[in-house]
């Protein structure tokens, strides 16, 4: 599966990241972790609340797979609006979806601030505008529901915007509660934070196979090392679909710039999070550095290297189309493999075939605030049993929706 091409920028704000050995001796532990992205990160920072036996191996360096290409958007609205949740879902459930983002969006304020060196997580409102006029009656239907059940949102009229911003749009739901963060330095974070804890970290450490033994699992590793533990969880991001395709996950390829340091973010108040009703939608950010951060354009699995120049040029017309008075140009670019789902709700839990294994996959644009949700699922089904919103992002979870996105 292609995975990261392109000039990264999340690596330069963090020269000298913790290194960690690979794994020359056979091991065991109570969990094993497989995957060092946000998603295997997170799951050990929970199941080191409850002083589990944990060690987590990555077949690159931690955070070198699609963490270090995330833009660090963390919203409580999402790809899947409130609206199509419900429909989705059912009132219940929809509407608990939203409220466990939000939770998730606090917690990770709280876990940023148990770290040694700052993630730069910010707090930040949220414009969300209709790209086309004919978009702003349903997104005035979403801000209704979205005030009915108590998130804090305003709507934005085209006076409203104008007054505002340097653009004009037919309408937009205007939010709080919404952050930015630095992926890249939160995730390697939160791994020496569990180090700290306790948790043994081999990098460079491929799981090539596993099999049932002693009422646990028996886990092979490219070196030829084995570890044995009583329950494996697979945070295995994308590549988790080059070892099982799941009929619900959609696999493409999305395209980000991170700009010149800009001299002062006129007509965009507050350096507030920007995206739009359009669907692959454009999303936008500043960051602490005084640069501006675009992702979009995704489209179907592509060979990224051929196509990220023009989609760099791309991105950045559009940044320049709505801010024309903030003089840019993209020093670093990307593209990376993106999967999401079709019903829109990431993946969570076990999968038929995979004995004593639990995967955590944040599939969605969304992806943080979901391995969030995630890990503190992974962690009560380890440590308690069960978890009660667990039913929602089971991989069986068919049987609960009735349509899709
Ligand atoms: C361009 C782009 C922009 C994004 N922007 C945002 C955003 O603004 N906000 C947001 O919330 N989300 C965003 N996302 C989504 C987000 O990046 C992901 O959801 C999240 O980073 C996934 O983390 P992860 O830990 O699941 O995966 P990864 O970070 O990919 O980690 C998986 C790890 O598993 C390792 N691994 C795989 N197989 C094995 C094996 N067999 N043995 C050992 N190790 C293995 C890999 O080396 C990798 O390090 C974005 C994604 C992309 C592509």
């Amino acid at each position: 599966m292609i995975f990261v091409t392109g000039k990264l920028y999340w690596p330069e704000t963090l020269p000298a990241p913790s290194l960690y050995p690979a794994l020359t001796e056979d091991v065991k532990c109570d969990v094993l972790i497989i995957g060092g992205g946000e998603a295997g990160a997170l799951v050990s920072y929970y199941l080191k609340q409850h002083d589990v036996d944990v060690i987590l191996v990555d077949k690159r360096r931690v955070s070198g797979g699609s963490s270090s290409a995330n833009t660090g958007l963390l919203q409580i609205c999402n790809d899947k609006t409130l609206t199509a949740c419900m429909h989705s879902f059912g009132e219940q459930k929809g509407v608990r979806f939203y409220e466990l983002t939000r939770q998730a969006v606090d917690e990770l304020e709280k876990i940023s601030g148990q770290l040694d060196r700052s993630p730069d997580y910010i707090r930040r409102e949220c414009l969300y505008y209709a790209s086309e006029p004919a978009d702003a009656e349903s997104l005035r239907t979403e801000y209704q529901l979205l005030k009915k059940y108590g998130f804090p949102v305003m709507y934005f009229e085209r006076a409203d915007i104008e007054k505002r911003f340097s653009f004009s749009k037919e309408g937009a739901i205007y939010s709080k509660g919404d952050a930015e963060f630095n992926p890249y330095k939160f995730t390697n974070g939160v791994i020496a934070h569990s180090v700290k804890k306790g948790m043994r970290v081999y990098e460079n450490t491929e799981v090539v196979h596993q099999k049932v033994q002693d009422g646990g699992l028996l886990v092979y590793t490219n070196s030829g090392r084995t570890i044995a533990c009583r329950r494996a969880v697979f945070a295995t991001g994308y590549e988790a679909q080059s070892m099982k395709r799941n009929a619900n996950a959609v696999i493409s390829s999305s395209y980000s710039i991170v700009t010149n340091q800009v001299e002062a973010f006129t007509g965009w108040p507050h350096g507030c999070l920007i995206w739009e009703t359009a669907r692959p939608y454009l999303y936008i950010r500043t960051c602490p550095e005084g640069r501006v951060i675009v992702g979009g354009l995704d489209e179907p699995l592509q060979k990224q290297d051929a196509s990220s120049l023009n989609k760099r040029d791309q991105l950045l017309a559009k940044i320049q189309e709505l801010f024309p008075q903030i003089p840019m140009r993209a020093e670093y670019y990307w593209g990376a493999t993106f999967v999401g789902t079709h019903d829109g709700l990431p993946l969570f839990g076990e999968q038929e075939g995979y004995p004593h294994c639990l995967f955590t996959l944040g599939y969605g644009g969304n992806g943080t605030v979901y391995s969030t949700i995630g890990a503190q699922i992974i962690s009560d089904l380890i440590t308690k049993g069960s978890h009660a919103d667990a039913d929602l992002f089971a991989f069986d979870r068919r049987k609960y929706a009735s349509a899709t996105v």
